[in-house]
């Protein structure tokens, strides 16, 4: 039988609410299929760790998780330990520490789930975003001079290299050509930026001719936000430097009708170190320990986590799972306007996999 290694990480907040009840629907999925079975090896780091052990995660920690074939990731994030420790000592380690440049974003309206756009019915919002993941705004350059002082002085450097850009670019053409629209809109904001985004146009339209049959069209970030909200449809795939798809794809989320739905994949897509699988949302401190957490999102990133290990026909069973369940509003947590708790949500889901056809 086909055995997957699978990292669990769930973190902090409603990541340890979403992440358990991913779980239960990977239990669930196993046994409706019986054709693979998935180890999961459960690692305590996040906030609480740091609060025992003055680190976010072992100092080994990579080293250990090189093993595995995926991470199931929840969120991390405190209420009172500054990101700067949260974020930079474990999300952003395993990201950058194991060469995720790819982080993907794919957004749909799911079936039963009314989008904020009075004109959007479903098919009409049907996007990827392909967010550069290793460098950009989110490089970790920069630095802070005369601390406290009248002239104190913060800089945060975007930092991009050929080797990064063109990588971003040929991956996101790649997954361009594979979508049935063909269309990859690249966004930058190389009007006001002048060095590295102009670099980013120059290296598009260098990969771009590899790909000829690729429509390309190129979107300046400030009006991309008000074309994602106007023309949903004229829009397929997406690729954008890490801070902007960062905001761009919390928009699309909300556009889909909640961050609670939106899923994502940090990629490596050479293969050389595990994935990392989690939400788009954070730890969500306004409804901790509330039971309301919308695990839909996890259970979609748990459905990219089995395409990524070849579970095709599992992928496909879950996600036709959570398409059936959203459909009845009776499942629909709060922040979709529903009052469904997050136990409701996964034994729905459970449900509709144990009882699902072949
Ligand atoms: P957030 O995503 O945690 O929450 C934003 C809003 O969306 C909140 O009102 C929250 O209740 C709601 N929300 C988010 N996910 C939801 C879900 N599954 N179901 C229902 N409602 C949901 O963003 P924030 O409040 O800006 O950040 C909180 C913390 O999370 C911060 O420390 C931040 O740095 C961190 N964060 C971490 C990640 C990550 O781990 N990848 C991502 C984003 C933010
Ligand atoms: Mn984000």
């Amino acid at each position: 039988m086909r055995t997957h290694k699978i990292a669990v990480i769930p973190a902090d907040g409603i990541g340890k609410e979403v992440i358990a009840a991913g779980l239960k629907a990977m239990e669930a999925l196993q046994a409706r299929c019986g054709d693979f079975a998935m180890t999961f090896e459960h690692f305590p780091w996040g906030s609480d760790y740091y609060r025992a052990h003055g680190r976010m995660m072992d100092a080994d920690g990579l080293e250990r998780l090189k093993k595995f074939d995926a991470i199931y990731f929840g969120a991390v994030g405190d209420p009172v330990i500054p990101d700067s420790i949260t974020l930079w000592g474990l999300r952003l380690p395993i990201c950058q520490g194991f060469d995720q440049y790819a982080n993907v974003r794919p957004t749909r309206v799911l079936p039963g789930l009314t989008s904020p756009l009075r004109h959007v019915n479903g098919p009409e919002l049907d996007w990827v975003i392909v967010r550069e993941n290793s460098e950009g705004e989110y490089a970790g350059h920069g630095g802070r001079a005369h601390r406290g002082f009248p002239e104190e002085v913060g800089t945060e450097t975007a930092v991009f290299t050929r080797t990064g850009v063109t990588r971003i670019m040929r991956f996101a053409h790649k997954l361009a050509a594979s979508r049935p629209r063909k269309l990859l809109t690249i966004v930058t904001k190389s009007n006001a930026q002048r060095h590295g985004m102009v670099m980013w146009d120059e290296i598009a339209a260098e990969v771009g001719r590899e790909f000829p049959d690729v429509t390309v069209d190129k979107m300046l970030v400030d009006a991309m936000t008000q074309r994602m909200v106007l023309n949903p449809a004229s829009l397929d795939t997406i690729v954008a430097t890490n801070l902007h798809a960062d905001i761009l794809s919390d928009l699309a989320a909300a556009l889909a009708g909640s961050l609670g739905v939106g899923p994502t994949g940090n990629i490596d897509p050479e293969g050389r170190f595990p994935s990392m699988f989690e939400p788009i949302h954070g730890s969500a401190f306004d409804i901790t320990g509330k039971g309301i957490a919308n695990p839909v999102a996890t259970f979609w990133t748990g459905a990219m986590m089995l395409d990524h290990l070849g579970e095709h026909a599992a992928a496909k069973r879950l996600m036709t799972a959570v398409e059936l369940i959203t459909r009845d509003p009776a499942n629909h947590t709060p922040d979709l306007g529903g009052n469904a708790s997050t136990a409701k949500v996964t034994d729905a889901v459970c449900e509709a996999i144990r009882s699902s056809n072949e």
